[in-house]
């Protein structure tokens, strides 16, 4: 895909997630890795309502060189690109089953949602880590964030939401809604005796997928 066709895709998948309640006002943003930079969805924009023209375009060093001012979450999206050289976009909701997960305090910080199915697994991993809370816009965000997205393909803010990277734009808004499928199967099932897949399985499936 060359930039423009890039352009009009993000609009495109935003428009989906907004109409289907992944977001909700200006919540949540959308970047994506071009050759020589970046896009992301500008400052309190809505996911509903982009304007292919206006989002904001990044250098490689993720300076603002071209249309509206860049989210301000914009760290968060530095932080995975700078970790993972796979992540080619990421997406960053305010979803709500996700977030719920992210504010329970009796969770595995290493791996809140059990491998309950296998397109969870295929789609974000073998682990999805808790990252500690942090006043939004706190510049300590991004280290932490930096350091959780090492040794995964996304991660849960605490009491905030996900940020889940793919390879493709596509890849990293389909990771976000199985993501959210995910966490909304691990919340129906809590306090029951779910079957998870086994370490066998999981390791099946992500050398057959991963
Ligand atoms: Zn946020």
């Amino acid at each position: 895909m060359n930039e423009d066709e890039t352009r009009h895709r993000l609009v495109e998948l935003g428009a989906s997630l907004f109409a289907r309640g992944f977001s909700v006002g200006s919540a949540g943003n959308i970047s994506v890795r071009l050759a020589d930079g970046y896009l992301i969805t500008p400052t309190n924009s809505s996911l509903g309502w982009l304007d292919a023209a206006r989002l904001s375009r990044l250098d490689g060093e993720f300076r603002h060189i071209g249309g509206d001012q860049p989210s301000k979450e914009v760290f968060m999206h530095r932080a995975f690109y700078r970790a993972r050289a796979d992540a080619g976009a990421v997406v960053h909701l305010h979803s709500t089953m996700a977030t719920a997960v992210a504010c329970l305090a009796d969770v595995d910080a290493a791996n809140p949602i059990p491998p309950l199915t296998p397109y969870f697994v295929m789609r974000v991993g073998r682990s999805m880590p808790v990252v500690t809370y942090y006043r939004p816009g706190d510049p300590a965000m991004e280290p932490a964030i930096h350091d959780a997205a090492r040794g995964a393909r996304a991660v849960l803010l605490a009491n905030h939401g996900p940020v889940v990277s793919g390879k493709t734009l596509t890849d990293a808004v389909y990771a976000a809604e199985e993501l959210e499928e995910a966490a909304k199967l691990y919340l129906l099932l809590r306090g029951t005796t779910a079957r998870k897949l086994t370490p066998g399985q999981v390791d099946d499936l992500l050398t057959t997928f991963g």
